[in-house]
């Protein structure tokens, strides 16, 4: 039976994508070869690529407005300090609110000074600090829209007049925002995107080439765009599932349309454990991400027969992060209401058990 996957990434792709990857690595496109053996450089694949750096910036509405989309290696990490490199002169601006935004501060460090504007760190990243004022003067700043672990998203941006780059690997894709206040968003693919091993770049272009430092060919966001995001051989097989489940977005009616489920998704979730005495939130209610649901039992001792409900119904990846506890429930695009409703139902039948 296929599992109801909460896993928060590595994670649930759709169905169908699953399919079509898997015919792929024993035919592509009616070629007689996988999709594992054929060169980066045949047109095939260059087809793939050109297709999902298009997708990418159809789905975000920034066609035409002076972004570039790549697909590079080494994770949304390596973005931390890619981004710095690129674009930390003297000093910048972050935001701390979990600890995907702390790593982030810890390799700008080694470029420049770093100027924390706010931070939530000594309530364990509960909330998302509002109303920090900005220094004058920063190269850009750096925020984090969805904090994976803790279940907090950014509602409302500040209005900046620098450079604006923010991590988005877990909520890329999930809700209309206009991306162009946006000069630099980053995002692993293995949320809503793909699998693991490429990460989306999508870059205003303008925005390079203002640092007086010399930087490596493979962490230059310049060579990168200068050779279509093929300089080396990129992630062949993760860049070909991203692009199919972008081309799956873009069938559903794009974020619009996921949007409006993933708030069906998370209200529903949300109201049970508000409703429910037995569960109680970890995140601030007006910070509540739609995408990682944090909550834990209110009474330890239903831990075993809650655990055993939720598996027994085919739920997978509930446990949460070791520097929350209790559960997470990761309800990422691909996740359909059917299966955020089965965990209500466990939920409310712990309830009327105990
Ligand atoms: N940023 C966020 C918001 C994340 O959730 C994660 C990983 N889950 C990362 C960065 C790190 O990504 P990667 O493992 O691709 O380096």
């Amino acid at each position: 039976m296929k599992k109801h996957n909460f896993s928060a990434g590595p994670c649930i792709l759709p169905q169908e994508v699953f399919q079509e990857a898997s015919q792929a690595i024993l035919d592509f496109n009616n070629s007689g070869l996988s999709i594992l053996e054929i060169s980066h450089r045949s047109k095939d694949f260059v087809d793939v690529m050109d297709e999902a750096r298009n997708l990418a910036l159809e789905l975000l509405g920034l066609e035409g407005l002076g972004y570039k989309a790549l697909f590079l290696q080494g994770g949304a990490s390596t973005q931390f300090l890619m981004t710095a490199y690129n674009l930390l002169q003297t000093k910048a601006g972050y935001l701390n609110t979990g600890t995907w935004s702390d790593k982030s501060i810890k390799e700008a460090k080694l470029f420049g000074d770093i100027i924390e504007v706010a931070s939530s760190k000594d309530a364990n990243y509960k909330y998302i600090p509002k109303g920090f004022v900005l220094p004058e003067g920063l190269d850009y700043l750096h925020l984090t829209s969805n904090n994976t672990i803790f279940g907090t998203q950014i509602k409302n941006f500040p209005e900046v007049d620098c450079p604006l780059i923010c991590d988005m690997s877990s909520d890329i894709f999930s809700r209309k925002l206009d991306f162009s206040k946006f000069d630099l968003i980053y995002a692993g693919a293995q949320k809503n995107m793909g699998p693991a091993g490429t990460t989306l770049v999508v870059i205003r272009e303008d925005i390079l080439g203002k640092v007086t430092r010399a930087i490596p060919s493979m962490l230059d966001y310049k060579t990168h765009i200068s050779k279509g995001s093929m300089f080396n051989t990129p992630s062949v097989y993760a860049v070909y599932v991203s692009m199919l489940t972008m081309r799956w977005l873009k069938a559903k009616g794009g974020i619009d349309a996921i949007e409006e489920i993933n708030d069906r998704k998370a209200g529903l979730l949300y109201s049970e454990i508000e409703l429910n005495p037995l569960f109680t939130g970890f995140a601030a209610k007006e910070d509540r991400s739609s995408m990682n649901a944090t909550f834990s039992l209110t009474d330890g001792d239903l831990k075993e027969t809650f655990d055993a409900m939720w598996k027994e119904a085919g739920i997978n990846g509930l446990n949460g992060h070791r520097s929350v506890g209790g559960y997470r429930a990761s309800m990422y695009n691909a996740m359909s209401l059917e299966s955020v409703g089965t965990l209500v139902d466990v939920m409310s039948e712990l309830e009327r058990k105990a």
